[in-house]
């Protein structure tokens, strides 16, 4: 038996098969050809571009009628551009007038056209550079004979399977939400990456940052997932599967057991009421939210709508998504504004990524940057909020020169929805997310100019220790326990009391039970997590006698050892 280790992300315990999802990396040949090879070469490109197409309208075919529109939009994009003619016919002139190779001519001229979309000006086409290199890439599998398995390839079911594989971006971890798989474990990636967000909101044990488990593990093996601990067990003997199954029934009673406290209220001993949200990813996660009897949306990541498809989603189809949303779950939501960038690239970021990309055109730097991305969004949102209550929420301000573009944005789309005779609530609470440590440092003042504050910890934790969110080499670093980060989000939750405005948490950390009662203590009313942690969350709070909290609290801000300080936050429990 192996036993490989990682960080576990999504909890639980699942005995299955493995199904080894392999990356992308590709060799290609370069060599020249006899005169006499030249024409079978042509047909065998030829055979390659055929096969490619044909293989993408098997996709669309098996496309459920159910399925979002985007699924089918991104294969009529990548249909389109197989006709390009520097993919479809500038290789075979090559291939005829300079006796290359197919993979080689096709290389030459997809790199070409690459360069064409890098040097756009706008930022949306730039980034579709990526999906010209997935259409090549298919072609050159075909010539060369590789078939890779992808979650694009949605036919493929992976039900019931435990799927590895080296990395999943964002954009390939949404479309996982589409199958029913047991579990997940990838070679790379850190706990707070968005993708092993996104795997905890599937809801089955995930674990990410497992070096090397793609390569060790095989198709079909037998594979013990342990969620928690984040350990995968390899072809395990009967003993270790025998105790795992007796786990597994132990973990789901627990479950079972926490069920009953749905309908409860989330309310300390001593009388406090906490208000718990749901943060939620697509239309689709309202199940979940509704399921964890959540008291409103504190989070909604609109930039999953805009991934995995040829164009952005247009302001109709954005309303229709923030609409159903709000109309099913006749709740607040709030609704953050576009937060791609980093990690969050539209189809995965598989192309060249800028210097240091967390740092970059992200978020509310991206949306200013090209407000016609921007505008359809805002428009959408403020139309959505004629139909129930909806808070805008800015992901990631760290100037007041932003924040004031942003409002003058959004007083001309008022203007503009006025002229055409658009509803919408004139009075929309605009709120930011605290997620860099000078709008932190800075809260006071941005608490003058926004309607509430949201902590965002998996960033503010990202800029203030300077650890890249998803690489696993500095995982080691990510600690919400810091003396620098409980100093940021007491400083943030001061700073909004005294401006008489609410402040969320919206962080993994929100939803972390370890960390529930240290919140409370440093003043945290308003907690905003992934559905699936909530029930764990209200236990701890029901359990919870908030004066004694509150005392105990002080004494951790003051200790400056971080041993020391984890100890008094480890006593908390027993406060
Ligand atoms: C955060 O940064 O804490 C947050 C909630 O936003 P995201 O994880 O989407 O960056
Ligand atoms: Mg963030």
């Amino acid at each position: 038996m192996l036993v490989l280790h990682g960080s576990g992300v999504g909890k639980g315990i699942a005995i299955g098969t493995a199904f080894v999802l392999h990356g992308p990396s590709l060799d290609i040949p370069e060599y020249t050809i006899p005169a006499q090879e030249v024409e079978p070469e042509v047909k065998r490109f030829r055979n390659a571009v055929v096969a490619s197409r044909q293989q993408l309208r098997e996709i669309a075919a098996q496309i459920p009628a159910n399925a979002p529109s985007e699924s089918a939009s991104f294969i009529e994009t990548y249909l389109l551009m197989l006709q390009d003619p520097e993919i479809a016919e500038k290789p075979i002139r090559t291939i005829r007038e300079q006796r290359l190779n197919a993979e080689h001519a096709l290389r030459m001229h997809g790199a070409a056209l690459m360069r064409v979309f890098e040097q756009m000006e706008d930022a949306y086409l730039r980034s579709k550079r990526t999906d010209v290199e997935d259409v090549i890439n298919r072609v050159q599998r075909n010539l060369l004979n590789i078939h890779r398995e992808r979650l694009t390839d949605i036919g493929k079911s992976l039900d019931g399977k435990v799927v590895v594989t080296r990395d999943l971006s964002p954009a390939d971890a949404v479309l996982l939400k589409r199958h029913k798989m047991s579990a997940f474990a990838t070679d790379l990636g850190g706990p707070i990456s968005h993708t092993a967000i996104l795997a905890r909101s599937l809801n089955i044990p995930a674990i990410v940052g497992m070096h090397g488990a793609s390569r060790y593990i095989r198709n079909g093996e037998t594979v013990v997932v342990d969620g928690k601990r984040g350990v995968v067990m390899v072809a395990p003997d009967s003993l270790v599967l025998d105790f795992y199954e007796q786990r597994r029934a132990y973990v789901i009673g627990k479950q079972l057991e926490l069920e009953k406290i749905k309908e409860s209220a989330a309310v300390t001993r001593d009388g406090a009421t906490i208000t718990l949200m749901a943060n939620i990813e697509l239309p689709d996660d309202i199940k979940a939210a509704q399921e964890s009897h959540a008291d409103s949306v504190g989070l909604y990541r609109t930039e999953y709508l805009f991934m995995n498809r040829a164009q952005p989603p247009s302001e109709a189809e954005q309303f229709a998504a923030y609409t159903r949303v709000i109309k099913t779950l006749r709740q607040q939501v709030t609704i953050r504004t576009l937060d791609l960038g980093a990690d969050k690239q539209v189809d995965g970021g598989r192309g060249e990524a800028p210097t240091n990309p967390a740092l970059g055109l992200r978020a509310v730097r991206m949306c200013l940057h090209d407000p016609a991305l921007f505008k359809p969004q805002l428009r959408a949102i403020l139309r959505a909020s004629a139909v129930g209550p909806v808070q805008m929420m800015i992901p990631m301000v760290s100037s007041l020169d932003e924040l004031d573009q942003v409002k003058s944005l959004i007083e001309e789309v008022k203007h503009e929805l006025d002229r055409e005779g658009h509803a919408y609530d004139a009075n929309i609470p605009v709120g930011g997310m605290i997620e860099v440590p000078a709008a932190a440092v800075a809260a006071d003042l941005f608490a003058q100019h926004l309607d509430f504050l949201s902590i965002g910890t998996n960033d503010l934790i990202q800029y203030t220790l300077a650890i890249d969110r998803v690489d696993d080499a500095v995982n080691y670093l990510y600690d919400p326990l810091h003396p620098a980060v409980l100093r940021l989000i007491k400083l943030v939750i001061d700073a909004a009391n005294k401006a008489g405005i609410p402040v969320t948490m919206c962080g993994e950390m929100a939803g972390d039970p370890r960390y529930t009662r240290l919140l409370m203590g440093l003043g945290l009313r308003l907690f905003s997590m992934d559905p699936t942690t909530l029930l764990e969350v209200k236990r701890k709070v029901m359990d919870t006698n908030l004066n004694a909290v509150r005392l105990a609290t002080e004494n951790i801000l003051r200790c400056h050892k971080s041993q020391e300080l984890k100890e008094l936050v480890g006593k908390l429990e027993f406060a």
